[in-house]
Formats: C-alpha cells, sequence, structure tokens
C-alpha cells in the first residue's frame, strides 16, 4: 500500500503512542491497550488530523482557495479543518447543524465553536433534518459564481481520500505492536461518518493482519453502520489499486450504545468519560469516544473478549467537545441541573 501516490500535507503528530491502560485493564479483567490518535496535535488532536492531511494535500494539489465542510454543532472535524486550513492559504467555511437542539450557551458558542472561531473561520447554521451534503454544493456554487475555487469536503472527512488516513494509522498501529512484541488480537474504536473505520478495515485487511476491527456506532443503526463503511472500504481500496480486498466479514459494528441519539449522552456515556478520566487521567468525548469507551466497558463486563486476549482502543479524540457539554455532567438522575456547589460536596462523600 504505497500512500506516496497521494497528495499529502504533514499535519498530525506521528506516529501516535501505543500505551497500556494498567487501571482500566485491571478494572475491566482484560488486557487493555490504548492507540492515542487524540494526540495528534492539531487544535486538541484527534482522528480528523490523518484525514485532514490527505484531503488538505488534495485541496491545494487542485489549486482550491477555500475548503466547505459541514459537520453537528461541536463537530471536531469542522474544528480541525479550520485549523489545517489555517495552516494553509485556503480559507474554511463550515455549515454546522443543529442535529440535537440543545440550547445552552456552552454548546452553541464554547468548545469546538469556539476554536472553529479563533482558528479564522466563517460558520452558517442549518436546522436539523436537511440534506447536509446538497447543502454543501448550494455553498459552493455561491461561492464559484462569486470567483472562489472551492475544495468541498463531506462531513466526518469521510471519502476515500480521508480514508487514506486511517489506512495509514492501520499500517502504524501493526508496526508499533510489532516493535513492542505486542499481538493485538481486538481494535475498538466509535465509528459515525465511517471513513476511520473504512480506512483502519483496508488498512489491516491489505496487511493481512488478522486482527478484529469493532466499530461502536454513534448514530446509525447497525445495517446502515455496516453498509456505509464496508461501501467505503471497498472504494477506499480500489483507490490503492486492490478492488476485491474488502470483504462483507471484515466489517463488524455494534450500534447497541447510541442511546437517546447522536451527540447525546447517556449515563453509561458519562460513567465511563468519569471511570477513564480518573482511572487514567485519559480525557473521552460525549459523542463518540465516550460512548465507545461505555460499549467497550459493557462488552468487557458480559464478557465478550476471551481471557488473555489483546484489546487496543482507538482514541479518536474529541475532548474539545466536553467544554460544549458542562450542562450533561451536572444532571442528577432526575434530569435535574444541580449547582456545582452541590455538585462538589456530593463528590467528596
Ligand atoms: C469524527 C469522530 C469519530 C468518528 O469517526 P468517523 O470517521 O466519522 O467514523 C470518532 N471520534 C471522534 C472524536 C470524532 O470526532
Amino acid at each position: 500500500m504505497q500512500l506516496a501516490k497521494f497528495p499529502r500535507l504533514s499535519l498530525a503528530h506521528l506516529p501516535t503512542p501505543l500505551e497500556r491502560l494498567d487501571n482500566l485493564s485491571k478494572a475491566l479483567g482484560v488486557d487493555l491497550w490504548i492507540k492515542r490518535d487524540d494526540c495528534t496535535g492539531l487544535s486538541t488532536g484527534g482522528n480528523k488530523a490523518r484525514k485532514l492531511e490527505f484531503l488538505i494535500g488534495e485541496a491545494l494539489e487542485r489549486g482550491a482557495d477555500i475548503v466547505v465542510t459541514h459537520g453537528a454543532t461541536q463537530s471536531n472535524h469542522a474544528r480541525q479543518t479550520a485549523a489545517a486550513a489555517a495552516r494553509t492559504a485556503l480559507d474554511c467555511h463550515i455549515l454546522l447543524e443543529d442535529r440535537t437542539g440543545m440550547t445552552e450557551h456552552e454548546y452553541r458558542w464554547g468548545g469546538n465553536v469556539l476554536l472553529d472561531v479563533l482558528h479564522g473561520a466563517t460558520i452558517e447554521t442549518r436546522p436539523s433534518g436537511l440534506d447536509m451534503n446538497a447543502e454543501l454544493e448550494g455553498v459552493a456554487a455561491r461561492l464559484r459564481a462569486s470567483g472562489r475555487k472551492p475544495y468541498l469536503i463531506p462531513g466526518g472527512g469521510s471519502n476515500p481520500t480521508g480514508a487514506l488516513g486511517y489506512v495509514n494509522a492501520a499500517m502504524e498501529l501493526v508496526s508499533e505492536a510489532n516493535s513492542a512484541g505486542l499481538c493485538i488480537d481486538h481494535v475498538v474504536h466509535a465509528t459515525g461518518s465511517a471513513g476511520t473505520q473504512a480506512g483502519m478495515v483496508t488498512g489491516l485487511a491489505g496487511m493481512h493482519s488478522g486482527i478484529r476491527l469493532l466499530g461502536i456506532g454513534v448514530r446509525a443503526p447497525r445495517d446502515v453502520q455496516e453498509r456505509n463503511v464496508y461501501h467505503l472500504a471497498c472504494a477506499t481500496a480500489a483507490k490503492l489499486g486492490m478492488d476485491g480486498l474488502v470483504r462483507e466479514e471484515h466489517v463488524e459494528a455494534n450500534c447497541d450504545y447510541v442511546g437517546a441519539g447522536y451527540g447525546i449522552p447517556g449515563p453509561d456515556t458519562l460513567d465511563a468519560i468519569r471511570l477513564t478520566a480518573r482511572t487514567e487521567g485519559i480525557l473521552l468525548d460525549p459523542v463518540y469516544s465516550g460512548k465507545a469507551m461505555a460499549g467497550l466497558v459493557d462488552l468487557c463486563r458480559r464478557g465478550a473478549f476471551a481471557t488473555g486476549e489483546t484489546i487496543v482502543f482507538l482514541h479518536t479524540g474529541g475532548s474539545a467537545a466536553l467544554f460544549g457539554y458542562t450542562a450533561s455532567f451536572n444532571l442528577n438522575e432526575d434530569g435535574v441541573v444541580r449547582s456545582a456547589d452541590a455538585r462538589i460536596e456530593e463528590e467528596k462523600t
């Protein structure tokens, strides 16, 4: 798999560390490691940095002068796209979709939205329920009419170009594990717009790694998610000249941990975020990695992994969104917001 055939801009701090989670391993009774893609370094890190290396590389090669993309209000993809564009001569325009209906000030203006603005991106908002790719096309047409040369990035940066970033991650992970003398049985991570999983599927299959990959869904039902990943992985393999590499059995998603819906963290997600923060000093996020860890914790407790198997949690980042979700952490069991003082008192006991 020769990734050097494709235009690429170096944006991420690579390779990201592969570390053992001693305390969580003990707590869950498994051999658990973490691949720190939360440490990719681009505006607080995360998985979109790897995709953007290839997407921005292509945008520059095509002579674009502005990148246009979309995401939910607290989109990590939008934030990292804005940061990547800031490193180049490209402008950045973002469409933010109100996918959750959350009205808190922090959610609408804090966290990732604050960073979008700091990186100099311009923002338009949209209500939920629209065809966001059509909205993106509409904005692109407007920009072209005014003489601009837009480069369109789909939601999550998930197309075959972006997925190359995770073909690279799969090769990096296997190489690190080989150097460390570590034999990996499973990789588990959050899956949304499917580019991360599609790239990993393609890379792991291309190396005949034998590693099982499980995506924990954050939005779509299982059949839809697996179909999206499969189609994108096939297209990614084709881009690499490896038609027919990816088979349906390479694609496995578990969508039992979506809870009330995209971007809405349930009690299991908040617990998984607290557990990881308190046992390992590592920050997860309320939309993606927190749900993936909630799934992993539950699967471990149900005995889904055989004794002695090694699991790698691929941390896809997202902690900037925590600062858009302060209200979620102040809820008591009845859904009533507690004061910070009451919370601190309670947590002392
Ligand atoms: C976008 C994102 C994901 C999901 O990756 P996809 O490639 O969209 O499936 C997971 N975690 C975080 C923190 C993300 O921002």
